[in-house]
């Protein structure tokens, strides 16, 4: 579905780094990385980590989170949102989505601050997440955050690379987060960055993500720390990727106008937050599925293109339908539930050949043409 995409320009910069001698989590090209992507996004400050959970783990420390507070998130995100959550000893509260986007809905969150802060409870931090590379809106997210005084940490894993009013996400919020897991836009193989212009927070993350020594030569230490820190030779092939993730959102909107082409003619069959993909970074292509107009539901297609090795997947199933979090608190509309019984993803990486390309839509086209019933 998005397997990473490295070739030989990747393959020159860990080498060089390894030749560098610079074999551990700091170095130049961490320190490279971090000022290459935080000038990409346009904040001050950037700080390279081992995944895109410790940066919210980190990301939320910093912004005080604590046992017993509130945290506020999307319920349709991948697990590592509300993993991150809970490590701080925090309890998430999961809002539902606006449909069209499967974001975080604005109407949603100003209900539940109303809510929750009329009742005195501490509401610490609130977590939007750009679904499948689509901004999340904001201008309204973050002007409700403002109104009720509570910090945003935007969850941008899947988002790099896209905008929102035509800045750049990863800018928004007191701090945002980005993944460089294997599956993203572009990868470290594993990794993550925190990004923010507030200097004292960066600090304090750079501090927890080794380990919080104090400076000393014998390692003073007055806090828990965390082991977080990106290596070096990740961080080379960071800056490889970064500097082609242009050409692999080129790729990854093409592939979303190939579907978009081949979905014209079938009635029932949306291309997810479609209809104004101005901004987004194509991480993933999802339909969905009008099974009352189609006659099939998702997981028939899904089926029928497995048995060519074809990956598909449903979106994310809603946190707040997932055993773990049974029980936590939410505000919910069934948007998300919907998505995630009527969608379905699409092979959607920049890696994808041109034959492989052609083999899925051809599989695609056999399933619609053929097997409408
Ligand atoms: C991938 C992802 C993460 C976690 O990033 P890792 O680098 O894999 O730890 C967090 N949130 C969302 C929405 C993601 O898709």
């Amino acid at each position: 579905m998005s397997s990473p995409d490295v070739g030989e320009l990747e393959e020159q910069f860990v080498v060089r780094a390894m030749r560098s001698g610079w074999i551990a989590p700091l170095g130049p090209d961490v320190d490279a990385f971090e000022r290459e992507l935080a000038a990409r996004v346009g904040v001050q400050h950037a700080v390279a980590l081992s995944s895109g959970t410790a940066a919210i783990h980190l990301g939320l420390l910093g912004l005080g989170v604590k046992p017993g507070d509130i945290v506020i998130t999307s319920t349709m995100t991948f697990a590592a949102t509300a993993n991150a959550i809970t490590y701080t000893g925090a309890a998430p509260f999961f809002i539902d989505s606006e449909f069209d986007t499967g974001n975080m809905s604005p109407a949603l969150l100003r209900q539940a601050l109303t809510q929750l802060v009329g009742a005195g409870e501490r509401v610490a931090a609130i977590v939007p997440v750009d679904l499948l590379g689509k901004a999340v809106n904001y201008t309204e997210i973050c002007a409700i955050a403002d109104e009720f005084n509570v910090p945003v940490l935007a969850d941008a894993a899947e988002s790099l690379g896209a905008t929102h009013q035509g800045r750049a996400v990863g800018s928004f919020g007191q701090a945002s987060i980005v993944s460089f897991n294997g599956n993203k836009i572009m990868t470290t193989s594993g990794g993550g960055m925190l990004l923010t212009d507030d200097e004292s927070l960066a600090t304090r993350t750079r501090y927890l993500a080794t380990q919080a020594r104090q400076p000393a030569v014998h390692y003073e230490h007055t806090d828990i720390g965390y082991n977080y820190r990106m290596s070096n030779l990740l961080a080379a092939l960071g800056r490889a990727q970064l500097s082609r993730l242009d050409e692999m959102i080129a790729r990854r909107r093409a592939m979303r106008e190939r579907y978009r082409e081949l979905f014209a003619t079938v009635p029932g069959v949306e291309i997810f937050g479609g209809a104004n993909d101005d901004g987004d970074n194509f991480w993933l292509t999802s339909i969905i599925v009008d099974t009352a107009v189609t006659g099939w539901i998702p997981s028939a297609l899904s089926a029928a293109l497995l048995d060519e090795n074809i990956e598909s997947r449903p979106l994310w199933k809603p946190m707040h339908l997932q055993p773990v979090f049974r029980g936590a608190r939410t505000l919910i509309s069934g948007a998300s539930q919907t998505l995630f019984e009527t969608g379905l993803t699409l092979p959607s990486g920049s890696a994808l050949s041109d034959g492989e390309v052609h083999r899925v839509m051809s599989a695609l086209q056999d399933f619609v043409g053929g097997t409408r019933w």
